[in-house]
């Protein structure tokens, strides 16, 4: 596996790889939720295409209470697990690479991160379309994969492929979860054992929500509520939003409509955790 620090370097590269070229993008701290998508990642490239991780943790997109400095960086058991995997290519810049101390240029969705996360966390998505446009000018994939877990940032990402004409599909992978239901994040390890234990709330929470949908009709709100409710149930778990949406739109849809998203975030002390289900 070949590893690029240099933005220079990597543009040159782009060029001679073979296709289609897949990329993962992700924050690093790998764990089997980012080794199945470049698990995927690999399929989708096949024998002759190329598979390219990058591993960035994103200043751009934390907000200035976030977790930046203290985001776990295990990088050399990245590049074991990656090389592990078969991936070839790894593109690993610093921020200093990546961002110009004066730079002035952003990319920003305007609709969906009204709502949910970006409620939440200003500016998080304009961080994030910004640093995923860079990457696609530097590695000219064919293919992105990303995980339904940050089904928001999914959702927008396709509107922005879609909006500036980006020659580059949008693949979106499952969920990859702990046996106990609590999907796999690099915060996790942030989690006492007590806020672990607690943690599999969230999913339960929305498993019961969608066997309660399918079971009567029950308004939006009620759901909602239903949710908050059962995640509260754990004592150390601090409800950041509940959401019944539209999984395009992200606007608020009642529950006997589907396509249906079920998402919440929820602190546990300073970790935020996220999770979604669709309901088809
Ligand atoms: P991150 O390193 O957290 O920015 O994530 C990089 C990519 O991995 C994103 O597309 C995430 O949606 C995806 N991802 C993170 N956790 C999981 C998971 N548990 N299952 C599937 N994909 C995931």
């Amino acid at each position: 596996m070949q590893i690029v620090h240099s933005v220079v370097r990597i543009q040159q590269l782009t060029r001679t790889l073979p296709k289609p070229v897949v990329l993962v993008p992700t924050m690093g701290a790998l764990h089997e939720g980012h080794l199945a998508l470049v698990n995927h990642a690999k399929k989708l490239a096949g024998r002759k295409g190329s598979t390219v991780v990058s591993i960035f943790v994103n200043p751009t997109q934390f907000g200035p209470r976030e977790d930046y400095r203290e985001y776990p960086r295990p990088f050399s058991r990245d590049c074991l697990l990656l090389r592990k995997k078969g991936c070839q290519l790894l593109f690993a810049p610093t921020a200093a690479e990546m961002y110009r101390p004066d730079a002035s240029v952003v990319v920003s969705e305007s609709q969906l991160t009204t709502v949910m996360c970006g409620l939440s966390r200003p500016g998080h998505f304009t961080g994030v379309c910004t640093v995923v446009t860079k990457l696609f000018h530097l590695v000219q994939p064919d293919i992105a994969v990303f995980g339904e877990k940050d089904f928001q940032q999914l959702a927008i990402l396709r509107r922005m492929v879609r909006d500036l004409n980006l020659a580059v599909e949008i693949v979106g992978h499952p969920t990859v979860r702990e046996p106990d239901g609590l999907a796999l994040s690099s915060r996790n390890v942030f989690l006492t054992a007590e806020e672990r234990l607690q943690a599999p709330l969230l999913q339960q929470a929305l498993c019961d929500a969608e066997k309660r949908l399918r079971m009567r009709s029950i308004s939006r709100l009620a759901l909602e509520n239903l949710i908050r409710r059962r995640i509260e149930q754990g004592a150390l778990a601090k409800v950041d939003y509940v959401a019944v949406v539209d999984p395009e739109t992200l606007q608020p849809k009642e529950p006997k409509e589907r396509p249906l998203l079920l998402a919440t975030a929820v602190f546990f002390g300073a970790t935020r955790l996220i999770d979604n289900i669709l309901v088809k």
